[in-house]
């Protein structure tokens, strides 16, 4: 068994820094659209389906006055969501300065010129910060235990080495409450590159950490990332106490839920309802094929809850 403290076999190296830099500097860089901007978006109808997965996740799992912590929070576009879930508390951290401070405007109420709102009803910290490097049973031990983490398409920023990956889980388990160009495809909106390097090297060798890929989304996304080996997340996270109990991509939870009149009718609100052709949603089949890239995934810490 590896030491997930740390005894010096895990320090990281220059170039795990480096690329943790490049993914702040790329989400900081991304300024705020304007809702027309974001309705010509050539993946808005992938952006709305993202939207209501997360919503119909944060409904399935939240219990009013749960005290929430987001890992890579970004801007803060679920904050909503979680005030919807009448959520009693909420941390959000991210690496980029840039979004962070977005989200703070957000939460404070003049970001949204264009959907003015009623200040948020819970309680928020947000704190800039790596998730997977620094220990936040530390920084946030006066705000712990949370009753529900979140880290909405971020968690593979985690994988790049072994140590972030566990320092990843670690944080999350020590947080929360018990019980509680070698290869490359994609099509008009998306591509994913892997380096040359990776078919020589990464196939044949024994880590499943640091698979690093290039990956392209339109209007969204360009920046290294890493592969998750999910049947080994899995099998780390046990060693965290953290067990898996829901898994699905985005296919699959779109097919499940939307045998539910109140999520068709979340779906419809969020405009992301099609017509019924190729799937329930508006997607188009390319950004339909994205969806598929992604997976939902709910943890929980063994042990006996300490309040009904
Ligand atoms: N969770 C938000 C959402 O669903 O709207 C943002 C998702 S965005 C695709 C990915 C986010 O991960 C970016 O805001 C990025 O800055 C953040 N991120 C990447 N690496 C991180 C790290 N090491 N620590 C904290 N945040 C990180």
């Amino acid at each position: 068994k590896h030491n997930p403290e740390g005894d010096g076999q895990f320090l990281e190296d220059e170039s795990t820094k480096i690329f943790a830099r490049k993914v702040a500097e790329h989400y900081s860089a991304r300024t705020n659209q304007t809702l027309e901007q974001r309705e010509a978006s050539v993946i808005i109808h992938l952006k709305k389906l993202n939207n209501w997965i997360k919503s119909v996740l944060i409904q399935l799992y939240t219990r009013r006055g749960d005290a929430v912590l987001d890992l890579a929070c970004g801007k803060g576009g679920d904050l909503i969501k979680w005030d919807k879930a009448k959520v009693g508390y909420y941390v959000g951290i991210d690496i980029a300065e840039g979004s962070i401070e977005d989200c703070r405007t957000r939460y404070n109420g003049d970001a949204d010129h264009h959907q003015r709102r009623k200040k948020f009803s819970f309680p928020a910290r947000l704190i800039c910060g790596d998730c997977y490097e620094a220990r936040l049973d530390e920084v946030l031990a006066d705000d712990a235990p949370f009753d529900i983490c979140s880290c909405q398409f971020a968690l593979h920023y985690s994988w790049s080495t072994e140590a972030r990956a566990r320092r990843a889980l670690a944080n999350i388990s020590a947080l929360l409450r018990p019980g509680a160009d070698g290869l490359a495809f994609g099509n008009s909106i998306y591509w994913i590159r892997f380096d040359e390097e990776f078919s020589e090297k990464k196939f044949s060798s024994s880590s499943p950490f640091g698979i690093k890929y290039k990956f392209h989304l339109e209007d969204a996304v360009d920046c290294p990332e890493w592969i998750v080996p999910f049947h080994l997340f899995k099998a780390l996270a046990e060693e965290y106490d953290l067990e898996l109990v829901f898994v699905k991509n985005s296919h699959e939870f779109v097919h499940e839920y939307m045998k539910k009149p109140e999520y068709i009718e979340l779906m419809r609100r969020l405009g992301a309802l099609g017509d019924g052709n190729q799937d329930p949603t508006t997607l188009s089949p390319d950004e339909w094929e994205v969806a598929y890239l992604y997976l939902a995934f709910v943890l929980r810490k063994r042990g006996q809850p300490d309040r009904t």
